[in-house]
């Protein structure tokens, strides 16, 4: 499916084995990387309560002795304001053109909305299978489940889309979800390597880990103003007493002044939360003890600025 992935294709490991791209479609919010996260058993998402996220669409690979699923997770779709949310959209849009399987995530525990009758249409018009995973089921309570779920009815009328409720958090229904995902993919060979859990390089993830603090800690204008950059990556060998760790430095790029200085914080206290959240996130990613330095630049609008959204990663086309 993939140009970049023919090379990697493995040789067959059984007849019956399948594989495919799997999108995970869905308005912002309603829990896509969380479910990705879960289904694959490790962090390589970014989630967070800020609407828009994600970024990047991200593959997430789960591999199994039956099937090899490659999850995209995509932006949700949603009505654009600048030219990085219209990359976004743009960008989840194009996801549904170039996989086998969508899996549209609703919000179990919210009525249906505008938005969702927005993507439902928009996945009518093509002919792919979807799934549909009504998700956060465990903030619906037990007396309402029945109700929760006629409510989406009208919505799905017409369509015929198989129906499974899930908790991305709990774990609730995701392995019944996964096992139905699986066999709605065609036949096939591992599309890599089977101990391949992300598409996404390092650095990447890394960049996103410091991306995700922010979001966790700051609020209104400053989350979708952030942009990080990682600027060098170093290993550093045992010496003497002191073991061996990685150092990262970081750049974390905002729109205006009074932005850096709401991350920065009073003597520097922001800065230091957010550096001390990520250290540890970066820790487990990759199993060894990290020095993480962060410096934050100031770059007037470059959510609206082409080339400094090429520098960035969220380049015009698929990204
Ligand atoms: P995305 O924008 O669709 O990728 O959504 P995220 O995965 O970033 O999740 C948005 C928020 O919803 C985060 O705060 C998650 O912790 C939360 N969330 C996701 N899935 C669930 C779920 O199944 N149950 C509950 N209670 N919260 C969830
Ligand atoms: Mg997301």
């Amino acid at each position: 499916m993939n140009p970049q992935t023919e090379s990697m294709v493995q040789p067959p490991v059984r007849d019956d084995y399948r594989s495919g791209f799997i999108a995970l479609i869905g308005r912002p919010n309603v829990g896509k990387s969380t479910l990705l996260n879960k289904l694959v058993g490790e962090k390589v998402a970014i989630t967070s309560p800020v609407a828009q996220t994600t970024r990047n669409r991200l593959r997430a690979i789960l591999t199994t002795e039956e099937s090899q699923m490659v999850l995209v997770d995509t932006p949700g779709i949603h009505k654009p304001h600048h030219l990085l949310g219209e990359r976004l959209v743009h960008s989840a849009r194009s996801a549904i053109g170039e996989v086998d399987l969508v899996l549209l995530l609703l919000e179990g525990c919210e009525r249906p909305g505008r938005g969702d009758a927005f993507i439902v249409n928009l996945l009518k018009q093509q002919s792919l299978p979807v799934l549909v995973a009504l998700n956060k089921w465990d903030l619906v309570a037990a007396d309402q489940q029945d109700q929760a779920a006629a409510s989406y009815d009208e919505l799905l009328a017409e369509t015929h889309w198989p129906v499974h409720r899930c908790s991305a958090i709990s774990g609730d229904g995701c392995r019944e979800l996964s096992a139905v995902m699986a066999e709605q993919l065609p036949l096939g060979p591992q599309l890599y390597p089977p101990d391949m859990v992300t598409d996404q390089p390092e650095r990447v993830l890394l960049g996103e880990l410091i991306r995700e603090q922010v979001l966790l800690h700051t609020r209104e204008e400053v989350p979708h103003s952030v942009a990080v950059t990682i600027d060098r990556v170093e290993d550093i060998p045992p010496k003497g007493k002191n073991p061996g760790r990685t150092a990262v430095l970081a750049t974390v790029l905002v729109e205006r002044k009074s932005q850096k200085g709401i991350l920065i914080g009073k003597g520097g206290a922001m800065l230091k939360t957010i550096g001390q959240g990520a250290r540890l996130q970066m820790q487990t990613l990759i199993d060894g003890s990290v020095y993480l330095e962060l410096f934050v630049k100031v770059v007037p609008d470059w959510r609206s600025k082409p080339h400094r959204l090429a520098e960035l990663g969220y380049g015009g086309g698929d990204f």
